[in-house]
């Protein structure tokens, strides 16, 4: 099979769809793989390192559209993109076509087959493509947080760690899930007094099996939430309702019972945030503060770390591209059930109940 990597055009994404490791795994067994040149030049991924892995570099987007069969991509097309998709071509990237209907239009006109990353499935009830970038969100979270936690940044001054003779920050995180899991390892690592709240109990036990009495695990309610952010220099927001937006856990009003300057990194903000002051940010102005504690919202934390979070991506999505490229979509979606999970739309139609729902299709 012929694929193709464009470079990313959404505003500030360096990541791309491919790694050269990735590329020679496909050409090593007899695919052709064509890149966008200067593609993974904004995180040190050169033209040379795609071509000694097997790539062919070609000059522009247009090109690699019309040449490839199959497109692996990382962000959802934006409209120029999209236009240029055709009829029986396979897209594979991120999509959240739900929110979306204007890419989703673009696509059902395109008669491509769209296979979104955030939807395929494993056999622990899980999503593996989104993983990668909810472990880099968890693990970045507690660096977001300690930077903000600077005085200069307009936090209460405390290093994360402590010092010798001084107590460390306590850092409070709510939600134990995959995010919540990798900012417990960081805050920990880093010599933090954690404690985690989540309501499932079975999820407590695992952690407080993982972590041997390394931090504090409580079952979530208002009681436990109440407490524990009263008590915290740092809070983490790592709450996921599978398909629905992220509960407000934290209300206005309990912002008073905060530390002075204290922070929250609200992860969860790509679902509506779980505070009810948070509001998305970026990364050139990731925080505001409301009633004296900092809120650090931004929506798309591992587009900072975009070399990490590129070689993550691949590792995940890599196994799925070459079983598409090596038995052909039609076979490898049928014989994939997870895969099939993805397909959102497929030669004009939506084929995502979902998404359908969401947007008053015909599925
Ligand atoms: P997950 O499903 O692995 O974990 C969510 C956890 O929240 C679960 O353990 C669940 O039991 C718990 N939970 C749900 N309701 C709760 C409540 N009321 N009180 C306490 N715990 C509760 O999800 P995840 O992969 O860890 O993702 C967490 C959030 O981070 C999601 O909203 C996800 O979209 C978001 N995220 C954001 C970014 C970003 O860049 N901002 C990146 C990746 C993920």
């Amino acid at each position: 099979m012929k694929i193709g990597v464009p470079k990313e055009i959404k505003a500030r994404e360096y990541r791309v769809g491919l790694t050269p490791s990735g590329v020679r795994e496909l050409t090593s067994r007899g695919h052709e793989v064509v890149v966008e040149t200067m593609a993974g030049d904004g995180i040190g991924l050169s033209d040379e390192a795609y071509e000694q892995a097997g790539a062919v570099i070609l000059a522009d987007a247009d090109s690699v559209f019309q040449q490839a069969e199959m497109i692996v991509k990382v962000k959802e097309p934006q409209p120029d993109e999209c236009r240029k998709l055709r009829d029986g071509q396979v897209l594979f990237t991120y999509l959240h076509l739900a929110p979306d209907p204007t890419q989703t239009e673009l696509l059902v006109a395109s008669g491509c087959t769209a296979i979104a990353y955030e939807t395929v499935t494993d056999d622990h009830g899980g999503l593996p493509l989104l993983r990668p970038m909810s472990e880099v969100a968890g693990r970045m979270s507690i660096q977001a947080g300690a930077h903000a936690l600077e005085r200069a940044q307009g936090g209460n001054g405390t290093l994360i760690g402590g010092v010798p003779g001084v107590a460390p920050a306590n850092v409070c995180i709510i939600g134990g899930g995959v995010v919540g899991y990798s900012a417990a390892r960081m805050a920990v690592g880093l010599g933090a007094d954690v404690n985690i709240i989540d309501r499932s109990l079975p999820r407590l036990r695992e952690l407080d099996e993982l972590f041997q009495g390394r931090m504090t695990t409580l079952f979530s309610t208002a009681d436990a939430l109440e407490h524990s952010i009263r008590n915290a220099d740092l809070v983490i927001g790592a709450v996921l309702l599978p398909g629905a937006a992220a509960p407000k856990i934290i209300t206005r009003d309990m912002l008073g019972l905060m530390r002075s300057r204290a922070v929250i990194v609200d992860v969860a903000i790509d679902q509506g945030g779980c505070t009810e002051t948070s509001k998305a940010t970026t990364h050139d102005n990731p925080t505001y503060v409301v009633d004296d504690v900092v809120h650090y919202c931004v929506a798309n934390m591992p587009g900072a770390v975009a070399r990490t979070s590129t070689f993550a991506l691949t590792n995940a999505t890599l196994p799925f591209v070459l079983k598409l490229a090596n038995q052909g979509y039609k076979q490898a979606l049928q014989t994939d059930r997870h895969l099939r999970n993805g397909l959102n739309v497929h030669r004009g139609k939506i084929t995502c109940q979902a998404v359908a729902e969401a947007l008053d299709y015909n599925y």
